[in-house]
């Protein structure tokens, strides 16, 4: 089994106390059952905090978080207080997974970093390298890939090489996307996809702000003046959901997502800094499942 990521991963460090968004607050933390089971173990004053800080519902641990929705082990200094006292090695899975995301295949795990996190969001955007898939290690373990699979990562693959061809204008290559997938052009309005935006799921209030900021344009954004992030972002999208689809039709939906989401961004990057228009794009939309199957949907026709 190979495990590949793209060529910014290894140079992705959390900023832990200087994270202005951490993931430890607002999201909601579930404990797999082995550090479940080894918290229970933990004596003293942090297993006491540990077993009154954890409740099981329908079956699942998870922190409780506190009025403020922070994590109650993040501490005031906006360090870990697990980690402090047992080790990065203690850490449930999703903490110490975050920001990763990974898709499945037979002869492959493909990993990467999600704009939700801010500064994955910062190296993913401004990164100055051409973005390019690396093994990371491979345990030489493979299975054989299906017919399906095949088809999926060699027009995935396609659709990287066009959309980080810099020879090209961004335009350009949003064309030849949809030209590849068979996209027509969205002649939606802002006004319109602030409102199916402002339908779904919110997790920050400033959302709203944003969406407010798009419904006010009289069209979406197409790029950035800077081009190069502009095709970070693109490439992005592509590596991470293009993947993640289940036939060509669904290639086809989630290629546009890509599209859309770049210019959702862009149009934010009027109002916001771009990284901060793409973390919080990420979090509303791509982190719940809920609202990226509604985007989805309404891309799919
Ligand atoms: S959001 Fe990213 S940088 Fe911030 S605390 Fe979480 S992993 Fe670290």
């Amino acid at each position: 089994m190979k495990f590949i990521v793209p060529g910014y991963y290894k140079n992705f460090s959390c900023i832990a106390s200087s994270c202005r968004h951490s993931c430890c607050i607002g999201w909601e933390i579930d404990i797999d059952a082995d550090t479940y089971s080894y918290y229970g173990t933990i004596d003293g004053e942090l297993g006491d905090r540990l077993k009154k800080n954890i409740a099981v519902s329908g079956g699942q641990p998870h922190f409780i978080l506190d009025e403020n929705e922070r994590c109650p082990f993040l501490n005031e200094n906006g360090l870990c207080d697990i980690i402090i006292q047992c080790g990065e090695e203690s850490l449930c899975d999703i903490c110490a997974d975050h920001p990763r995301f990974r898709n499945f295949f037979s002869d492959r795990t493909e990993i990467g970093l999600g704009l939700c996190c801010e500064a994955a969001a910062e190296l993913i955007i401004n990164c100055d390298e051409p973005f390019k898939l690396e093994i990371l290690d491979d345990d030489g373990f493979d299975d054989e890939t299906d017919e399906d699979e095949k088809e999926i990562l060699e027009l995935r693959n396609f659709a990287l090489e066009v959309a980080s061809d810099s020879k090209h204008s961004f335009e350009d290559r949003v064309n030849r996307l949809c030209k590849i997938f068979d996209i027509e052009s969205d002649d939606t309005s802002p006004a319109v996809w602030a409102d199916r935006l402002s339908s779904l799921e919110r997790l920050e209030p400033e959302w709203d702000n944003c969406l407010a900021f798009i419904g006010s344009r009289t069209e979406l954004e197409g790029s950035l003046i800077n081009e190069k992030a502009a095709g970070n972002l693109l490439c992005y999208f592509i590596y991470r959901h293009l993947s993640a689809a289940c036939d060509r039709e669904d290639m086809r939906s989630r290629a546009a997502f890509a599209v859309l989401s770049c210019r959702v961004i862009f149009t934010l990057s009027l109002f916001i800094s771009t990284e901060e228009a793409a973390r919080m794009y990420s979090c509303e939309i791509e982190y719940s499942d809920e609202n990226l199957n509604e985007v989805l949907n309404l891309l799919c026709d």
